[in-house]
């Protein structure tokens, strides 16, 4: 036959739900040339996942497009437990806030998720094409076929060393089969197109590949991220598997309009009924509300997979409606509906030779019940696409992609311990009395509700030490192993109690934790801003330095220090940043004082790196900020909240996901420094030198 064409592309992503669309985003934020390829021919438009984190909108306001899910999705303030009283009627029993107070500027919200992939879509285009000649678009109805990693090439930079066969699909194989035969009230109507999808161009409906069926074309990747579901293709094509819990719970959801009495209908709510199971209300936009309901009756055949003729819209709402009794609950109008079966699954591996990746459902697998399955997707892609990024672009060593798995494994197995947990008390029968002892207790139900809601907000995320984290390492797993000397167990703690004395530098800032976000005013315009606003997703890193009381003369003379470290031709920022890119290309330094802004001079008291000077555009004037009350906004007091000393302040390493990679002293300068060169390729000080640059001029 024909030859296939063949091309080359640093980042082949497979699959467009979430996860894929976030990595897609990283590539296209920091100027990468990737394409993404989906076997469907159309985006979705209804159903799936809804639940956003407060993470993932911190997460979409860094990529620019949090103020839409803000706009459009429903705002979640408060869960409603209801139970069974002693005549066994349900009665709400409990309320509490939907977020733990304070955790983040957002609270959780629900969305379909096809309108978060449109915005996706869309960001994508627009950074895409301003930063690469290389505008991201998905390629749909594109199959993958066979992909072939030469490990000859694994270690080299410059190879592409995976090969992957694409075809291009019929119009019928790119058509996906939906997940439960079509009833007359499940199929989308013109409702919802009408007054959902407004912005949903006619684009999105049609095949996208311009090639013709049965086309071929092989691609040869430096990197491949398989974001291709809880069936991957990509994880079947690397041998690797999903682990965990056999049993797969099957559970029936429903996105209706209700028409009912139930008091509760517009809050999340948990219904524990005597005899009839259980049931979560999450109301959602535009009217809708989703239902969801673990399905007890319908238990998997020998083969492992339930029988779905058997599953039918009808059979989901009785169930719904028996849990709700003596309310009713009717509707006419169904959006989507499904019953699907899921198992509490992690993948043995996250990649192969940090060449080719796996993320999102393709490596975990649980319950809908916390609302985790898109939060989790996306924040691993979030948590992976900048580093692989970064390395194509030889600013970080090929070593880092190493923590993609130490960071998201962990996540996903408390996931699922969680899930598992969460499952059992939610799906269990309230207990009677207090000797019922095969029934659950409401109270232990409650509090597991709200250790679940911490864990469910995506804050309570910890990354552990590496090469990207530096904290306090596993000194006390170090000393269960009895041939250890006692010597490395007093290096270790040696290491504990220092990291111990820079962590109480900053009591609010955990190493390995996200940046929590409080107000500061700019110095330059007196506009206030949350911190996180000024942390946006450009794959940079980020120094804050909290130069405290900078009017004071000694304050001063240390942050003077600093700046002229940083400032000097052979410090990490001049050796990592390109000769011909700005100052704050690589890294971004940002400053929060804490003297009064009124008494402050941006030009006169701070060092020019902290504002740096462009020939062609002036002064940085976004660079510079007080812990001060503001005229509208009030006073963010970022100092207490960040537990920092106003006397001495600290330095602060962010990574460009805005984990917190790194806590010490402004004197500190040298442990910082090392903190770049252990993760970053900086070229030789000898060599700054060899381009000209005299060292000795520097520290006057
Ligand atoms: P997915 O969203 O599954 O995206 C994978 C993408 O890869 C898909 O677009 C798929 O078409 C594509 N793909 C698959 N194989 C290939 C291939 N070989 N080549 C190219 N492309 C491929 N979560 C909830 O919280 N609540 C729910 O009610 C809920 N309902 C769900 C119902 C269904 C029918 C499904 C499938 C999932 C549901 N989920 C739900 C889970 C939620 O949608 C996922 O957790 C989330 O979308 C995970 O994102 P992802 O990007 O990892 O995977």
């Amino acid at each position: 036959g024909v030859k296939p064409k063949e091309s080359k592309v640093d980042v082949l992503i497979v699959g467009a739900g979430p996860a894929g669309l976030m990595a897609a985003a990283w590539m296209a934020h920091c100027g990468i040339s990737a394409r993404i390829v989906e076997k469907r021919n159309t985006k979705i438009f209804t159903g799936q996942a809804d639940g956003l984190n407060s993470r993932t909108i911190e997460i979409f306001d860094s990529l620019g497009f949090s103020d839409r899910v803000w706009k459009e999705s429903n705002h979640m303030q408060e869960i409603c437990m209801w139970n069974p009283n002693a005549e066994g009627v349900i009665h709400r029993s409990d309320r509490i806030p939907d977020t733990v107070v304070g955790i983040s500027r957002y609270q959780q919200c629900v969305l379909n998720q096809s309108r978060i992939e449109r915005w996706f879509i869309d960001n994508i285009k627009k950074y895409s094409s301003k930063n690469s000649n290389n505008a991201i678009s998905v390629e749909r109805g594109i199959l993958p076929e066979s992909l072939v990693i030469d490990e000859s090439k694994v270690e080299d930079d410059d190879a592409y060393p995976v090969t992957v066969a694409l075809r291009t699909l019929t119009e019928e194989e790119a058509t996906p089969v939906q997940a439960a035969t079509a009833s007359k009230s499940a199929a989308s109507d013109g409702l919802f197109r009408s007054n959902l999808v407004q912005d949903d161009d006619e684009a999105d409906l049609l095949r996208k590949s311009q090639s013709r069926p049965g086309t071929k074309e092989i691609v040869h990747a430096k990197y491949v991220i398989g974001c291709d579901g809880a069936r991957s293709w990509t994880r079947r094509a690397l041998g690797l598997e999903l682990e965990g819990e056999a049993t797969d719970y099957i559970w029936g959801v429903m996105d209706i309009i209700p028409i009912t009495d139930f008091p509760d209908i517009r809050h999340r709510c948990a219904v524990h009924s005597a005899e009839n199971g259980s049931l979560m209300v999450i109301p959602r936009e535009n009217r809708i509300v989703r239902l969801y309901i673990q399905l007890k009756e319908v238990v998997p055949d020998a083969s492992g997979r339930a029988d779905r003729s058997k599953i039918t819209p009808d059979l989901i709402f009785r169930a719904a409606q028996k849990i709700l009794a003596p309310y009713k609950l009717d509707y006419e109008y169904c959006d989507w509906w499904t019953a699907y079966q899921i198992g509490q699954r992690v993948g043995n591996s996250y990649d192969v030779h940090n060449r080719v990746f796996l993320a999102g459902d393709a490596v975990h697998t649980h319950s809908p019940k916390a609302g985790q399955g898109m939060n989790v997707s996306m924040q691993d892609t979030f948590n992976l696409g900048w580093k692989v990024a970064l390395v194509l672009k030889g600013i970080c060593k090929r070593e880092i992609l190493a923590t993609y798995q130490s960071e998201r494994r962990r996540i996903a197995q408390d996931l699922i311990e969680f899930d598992h947990k969460f499952s059992r008390l939610f799906s269990g029968r309230p207990a009677k009395d207090l000797v019922d002892a095969e029934g659950i207790d409401m109270e232990e139900f409650k509090r597991a509700f709200m250790r679940g809601n911490l864990f469910a907000s995506g804050m309570q995320v910890d990354y552990g030490p590496s090469n990207l984290v530096v904290k306090s390492g596993n000194w006390r797993e170090l000393g269960d192993r009895s041939e250890k000397s006692a010597k490395l167990l007093t290096k270790a703690k040696i290491a504990d109690d220092k990291f111990a004395k820079k962590q109480a530098l900053a009591t609010g800032i955990p190493v390995g934790k996200r940046l929590a976000s409080f107000k500061v005013v700019s110095q330059a315009d007196a506009r206030p801003w949350h911190l996180q606003e000024r942390l946006k997703s450009d794959g940079r890193f980020r120094i804050v330095l909290f130069a405290g009381k900078i009017l004071s003369p000694q304050q001063k003379a240390r942050v003077d220090r600093f700046c002229a470290k940083l400032d000097a031709p052979e410090s990490f920022l001049r050796r990592i940043t390109p000769a011909d890119k700005a100052i704050d290309s690589v890294i971004d330094v940002l400053t929060i004082h804490a003297s009064p802004r009124k008494d402050t001079e941006l030009l006169r008291d701070f060092p020019d790196i902290l504002h740096p000077f462009d020939q062609h555009l002036g002064w940085d004037y976004t660079k510079v900020y007080a812990d001060d009350v503001s005229y509208h906004e009030g006073f963010g007091n970022a100092y207490k909240n960040y537990g920092v000393d106003k006397e001495k302040g600290c330095v602060v390493v962010l990574r460009p996901d805005h984990y917190v990679a790194w806590v010490g002293d402004i004197d500190d300068f040298e442990d910082m420094e090392s903190y770049f060169e252990g993760c970053m390729r900086l070229p030789a000080v000898s060599a700054a030198q060899d381009v000209g640059i005299v060292v000795e001029t520097v520290s006057s």
